[in-house]
């Protein structure tokens, strides 16, 4: 078979791009990956809906590993709040992580705030906020 040198050099470039790119998606699968926008976003949807419930949603950092999508939540709760209602919370938001992808493993923090919102000994953490919208 007689392949002109056009071809020749298409086949030699093809030969030499696609094993890098391969590799590429390889490595980009074991190491950091930037999950798209609209998967984080879909993730983030559980941060409005569970917006009552926590005082302010810090952070959320997303990295896939082959199938898995870790995602790390960070939001804040009332300084004095209890540990079973953090608990609780965590667990609650986790699961509704999973629920959005089951592929997703969550870790979801509640951190305590700085308690500045104690103002002349009334509360102003905007759960306590909402709470005493509900009584
Ligand atoms: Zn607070």
């Amino acid at each position: 078979m007689i392949v002109d040198s056009g071809v020749a050099i298409a086949l030699t470039v093809f030969a030499l791009v696609v094993p890098l790119r391969g590799s590429k998606e390889a490595l980009n699968q074991l190491l950091d990956r930037t999950i798209p926008d609209e998967v984080q976003m879909r993730f983030l949807s559980v941060v409005t809906k569970n917006h009552t419930n926590i005082c302010e949603f810090k952070a959320i950092h997303t990295r896939q590993s082959g199938k898995d999508i870790f995602i790390e939540l960070d939001i804040i709760l009332p300084f004095d709040e209890s540990m079973e209602y953090k608990d609780k919370l965590e667990k609650k938001i986790s699961k509704e992580i999973i629920d959005i992808n089951s592929n997703a493993v969550p870790r979801v923090y509640a951190k305590a705030c700085d308690g500045k919102c104690l103002d002349n000994n009334k509360r102003n953490c905007p759960i306590h906020i909402f709470r005493s919208l509900n009584e």
